[in-house]
């Protein structure tokens, strides 16, 4: 059974019209699935009878189990949500003053193999569908307040976005489709490891969300250890790419920059950041190291975290200092991962 939330907003109204439906009848169901989040057709009170039957006949809503719903003590919560097929993702919700940002998965694992992140430790076990990658936002309204707004969604959770790439598109169209959650392409960000081809692709296809690279490291030499991608493609095929998207739509593209200490976090290597990135309209987002059980690196003192920041700073870099949500549920960056069906079944035999 097709899951509805693959379809974008054109698929579905040429679902209808194939049945003798208007076009505005996609349109409710869309605004019935994204703005009032219904779990069953029934409730789609507008749509007549025989159509909300074939619908439920014809399509599943992809709703997800809440595996597991957790709280830090910074407001942030995770959710370990299970797909069909008893595998497990996560998605971090993250409130701000006057609205929440969502941080999603593209795949369950990663195929990347950066080493300081736990994620790739699970390798690629699949890629999520579009609806799948939708839903997280549904489920995590669940969490939001009365009244409350999701407005950024990050594409920082488990996975390489981009090595999804025709699903992420498909998610980015219906995720900003004004009947369905209307996001604004500004509000989202799509982070990603350094896949070339896959870059040069989304600046080509003149989609308008942000994207987010991890450069994480200033030398080959250090990249290449800490993320095989640059055996790929290296720090200068990287950044050619990053010069050649096209300035408009997109404002400025985010540098990410894990800091681990003695290796990636002198105050030179932030001198050489600052020469690397030059001419490249950018800012930098340092994110200190998040350790987890079993990791060797460690992550710099905030003191020393600041220091790097203000190197960059005080040489005309815009560059933020993230300071990490959600580190005491293992919400933070790179410390997603879930246990396969299997590893969890002999923990609770165990
Ligand atoms: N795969 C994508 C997006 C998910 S990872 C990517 O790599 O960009 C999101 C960010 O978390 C990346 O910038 C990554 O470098 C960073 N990261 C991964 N593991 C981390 C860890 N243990 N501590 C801090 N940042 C980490
Ligand atoms: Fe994958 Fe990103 Fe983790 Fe690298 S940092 S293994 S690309 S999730």
């Amino acid at each position: 059974m097709d899951n509805i939330k693959d379809y974008t907003l054109p698929a579905l109204t040429e679902w209808m019209a194939q049945r003798g439906e208007p076009a505005f009848r996609a349109r409710q169901v869309f605004q019935w699935l994204y703005q009032r989040r219904v779990t069953g057709f029934e409730q789609m009170s507008n749509v007549a009878r025989p159509l909300r039957r074939r619908l439920g006949e014809s399509f599943s809503l992809g709703g997800m189990a809440r595996q597991d719903v957790r709280h830090s003590r910074d407001g942030s919560v995770k959710y370990a949500l299970r797909l069909d097929d008893g595998q497990c993702i996560e998605a971090v919700l993250m409130p701000n003053n006057t609205h929440y940002t969502l941080c999603i998965s593209t795949q369950v694992g990663c195929a990347m193999g950066c080493d300081f992140c736990m994620t790739a430790r699970m390798g690629l076990v699949r890629n999520l569908s579009a609806g799948e990658i939708v839903q997280q936002v549904v489920e995590a309204y669940g969490g939001v307040e009365e009244g409350g707004l999701i407005r950024n969604l990050v594409f920082m959770g488990m996975g390489e976005p981009l090595h999804n790439y025709d699903n992420l598109v498909r998610a980015l169209t219906i995720l900003t489709e004004d009947h369905g959650f209307g996001f604004s392409w500004r509000r989202l960000t799509v982070s990603t490891s350094g896949l070339v081809p896959a870059i040069r692709r989304f600046a080509a296809d003149r989609l308008p969300a942000n994207l987010a690279i991890s450069l994480n490291a200033v030398s080959d030499e250090t990249r290449a250890r800490l993320m095989p991608v640059n055996r790929r493609w290296n720090i200068a095929a990287l950044l050619d790419a990053c010069r050649e998207i096209p300035k408009e739509p997109r404002v400025r593209i985010t540098f990410e920059y894990v800091l681990l200490k003695g290796i990636t976090d002198s105050l030179a290597d932030a001198r050489k950041l600052v020469k690397l990135l030059h001419g490249i309209k950018c800012k930098v987002n340092l994110i200190p190291f998040n350790p987890w059980p079993g990791s060797t690196y460690e992550g710099p003192s905030l003191e020393h975290a600041r220091a790097f920041q203000e190197e960059l700073l005080h040489r005309g870099l815009l560059t933020t200092l993230r300071i990490s949500k959600g580190q005491d549920i293992q919400a933070a960056c790179g410390q997603l991962i879930t246990a396969s069906p299997a590893a969890r079944w002999r923990k609770v035999a165990g």
